[in-house]
């Protein structure tokens, strides 16, 4: 079978870098050969562009005009929402009740910013003196959008919507891991009446694609996610060149449960929360936080339903959680588990691979639940991107803030209680960017997204999402006749 090519300026591309083998981590099997993109394809990618970019066409087009590519690209993502899902499904693993889902979101997302292209427009500040400012939003260009492997659909639609609404032209270049859901999304593009060149995609390894990528002079803006310490490599060479840069990274997330909560609810909460997706989630509630007085109640709770979810094949409905996203993972995940025993842990629930049978073939891991450690040991330190929970008592409200918070990350929280004026107390003083009350994994896409500390910079959705692409340009027209006194304001 030929490799897949990649899409630049609306042409399908076999890429310079050679090939590069994509696998399915349910079964193990060869999905298919994918072309990789090297330095000249880079050069190439960057140069149509910064061409689309600048045509008058795509420049001076009006937003009702943009707006209905936008809803276009939506609508073909819609009518091809089961093939993308199976897409992702057979690369990422992910059971396919949440790869349509994924979709589902995905298409929303071009809509929301279909809307936003056509409500939000330039500032006229009011005179304060004797002229009147005008600031208009430009786009920045070319935008570099790279994206990891856990949810490539709805990573990419919130860079790709805003950046394309605001006017930018938009190279993708997907995780190696799940590489060709966005060259689909591409084709859908076009298909929607998208110029080409606006949106590219390029195939292939951070080492070979993306630092090139990042390095060309011709990109005038990185969005990225992914790790913390692949976001920071990119913002080291971002600042050498003075671009912006948006990061949405890692996570270690509290999930916090006060002994007045609903605790049937709670464990719900913090099964969804840490399991969904095999806990491959840059906002998994993978640290849980528990009122010693009822942590007894909640252990059981949760042993018992954590061994009652159903690990599987991704395409039986029955699954809950299918396998990681690849073999490599696994042995990462394995190594936490490995570690957090080593450091005094002990499992109260998984902590193997399922035994036997069909799921011996691919990259399963069972949902792993670990008592016994402290909040400084590894496996609560670092993001360990799997199904594994680790939990901690705690005594009260100042003990359990000064944990949650001795973390590097900061990306979410959620907290279990009945008590809203706690619950508010909390939320003010953890170190989170998004959190949760008597709820987890709630997001909109109108509602900013994004990180403390080292899980990023920048927020992502919402209104303010479509700014990130745009720079102010501010103008200010003379009213009085003659040049401006010194230190007006
Ligand atoms: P990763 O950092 O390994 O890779 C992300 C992307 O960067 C991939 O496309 C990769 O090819 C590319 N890349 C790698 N090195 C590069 C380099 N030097 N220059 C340019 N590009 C490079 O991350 P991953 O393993 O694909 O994804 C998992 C990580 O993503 C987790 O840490 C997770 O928390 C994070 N994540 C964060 C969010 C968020 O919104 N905060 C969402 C999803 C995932």
């Amino acid at each position: 079978m030929d490799p897949v090519p990649f899409l630049v300026a609306g042409e399908r591309v076999r890429g310079d870098a050679g090939t590069f083998a994509s696998v399915n981590p349910a079964t193990g099997a060869l999905n298919y050969e994918v072309s990789a993109a090297g330095p000249r394809d880079v050069e190439r990618c960057v140069a149509a562009a910064q061409e689309a970019a600048r045509a008058p066409a795509w420049r001076r087009m009006r937003p009702h005009e943009r707006a209905r590519i936008l809803a276009g690209i939506a609508d073909g993502m819609t009518r091809r929402a089961e093939r993308l899902a199976e897409i992702q499904m057979r690369e990422n693993g992910k059971v396919m009740a949440e790869c349509r889902a994924q979709v589902a979101s995905a298409a929303a997302t071009f809509r929301y910013y279909a809307g936003v292209c056509e409500t939000l427009g330039s500032d006229v500040t009011p005179p304060r003196g004797d002229y009147l400012s005008l600031t208009m939003y430009e786009p920045v260009g070319v935008v570099a959008a790279i994206t990891p492997w856990n949810s490539p659909l709805t990573m990419e639609a919130q860079k790709v919507a805003p950046a394309l609404a605001a006017g930018n032209a938009v190279i993708v270049k997907p995780s190696e891991v799940t590489p060709t859901a966005a060259i689909e999304v591409a084709a859908i593009a076009l298909e929607a009446g998208l110029p080409p060149g606006l949106l590219n995609v390029l195939t292939g390894t951070g080492r070979d694609t993306g630092m090139p990528l990042v390095r060309h002079p011709g990109v005038r803006m990185i969005s990225f996610t992914g790790g913390t310490e692949t976001g920071r490599a990119i913002a080291k060479l971002a600042a050498e060149r003075l671009i912006p840069v948006a990061l949405e990274l890692g996570g270690k997330s509290p999930n916090i449960v006060f002994g007045d909560a609903d605790l049937e609810a709670a464990v719900d909460g913090v099964i969804g929360g840490i399991f969904e997706g095999s806990g491959q989630s840059c906002v998994a509630g993978s640290r849980l936080f528990v009122q010693r007085e009822v942590a007894d109640r909640v252990l059981s709770l949760l042993k018992e339903r954590t061994a009652a979810l159903r690990v599987g094949m991704p395409t039986d409905p029955a699954s809950q959680m299918g396998p990681l996203a690849s073999f490599p993972h696994r042995e990462r995940v394995e190594g936490y588990v490995a570690s957090a025993i080593g450091e005094g842990g002990e499992i109260l629930v998984g902590g193997r691979r399922p035994n036997g049978g069909a799921l011996d073939g691919g990259a399963y891991y069972l949902p792993t639940v670990i008592t016994g450690l402290s909040n400084s040991a590894r496996a609560c330190r670092e993001e360990i991107f799997g199904p594994v929970l680790c939990v901690l008592p705690f005594d009260d409200e100042d003990d359990l803030i000064e944990q949650a918070n001795d973390s590097a990350y900061g990306l979410a929280c959620g907290i279990w209680t009945a008590d809203y004026r706690r619950a508010l107390r909390v939320a003010g003083a953890v170190e989170a960017g998004t959190v949760w009350v008597n709820t987890y994994k709630q997001l909109s896409i109108s509602t900013p997204f994004g990180g403390f500390k080292d899980s990023g910079i920048g927020r992502e959705k919402g209104i303010s999402g479509m700014r990130l692409y745009q720079q102010a340009k501010s103008i200010y027209l003379g009213l009085g006749g003659g040049p401006a006194a010194a230190g007006r304001h």
